[in-house]
């Protein structure tokens, strides 16, 4: 079992997340975050942390998609361990629907 990041925070990167991992396996894309499953030790701490509800274990059904896009994108994006600036626009995004589909891109963000 891991924790994953899903498309509802693609475009808000509030980050209020990556404080309080104790094994920092938050990696940044250009649009959202992901958690390395392999490195993710279940301790649920981000979950309640994340203001778009983005954080969920991927133990809830549906949650397939999520949990192959973190692994994949968490092997190539930087890590990232300290909250910046979320977007300006951020709130503007928050619980949109089919924000993949909108907005998704496979870049890298900047890290730490
Ligand atoms: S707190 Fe939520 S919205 Fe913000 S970066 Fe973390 S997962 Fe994304
Ligand atoms: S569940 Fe714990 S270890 Fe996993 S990403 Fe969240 S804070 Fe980090």
């Amino acid at each position: 079992m891991t924790y994953v990041v899903t498309d509802a925070c693609i475009k808000c990167k509030y980050m209020d997340c990556v404080e309080v991992c104790p094994v920092d396996c938050f990696y940044e894309g250009e649009v959202m975050l992901v958690i390395n499953p392999n490195e993710c030790i279940d301790c649920g701490v981000c979950e309640p942390e994340c203001p778009a509800e983005a954080i969920l274990p991927d133990t809830e059904s549906g949650q397939e998609q999520w949990l192959e896009l973190n692994a994949n994108f968490s092997a190539g994006w930087p890590n990232i361990t300290r909250k910046k600036d979320s977007p300006a626009d951020a709130d503007e995004f928050k619980g949109q629907e089919g924000k993949y589909e909108k907005y998704f891109t496979p870049e890298p963000g900047s890290g730490d």
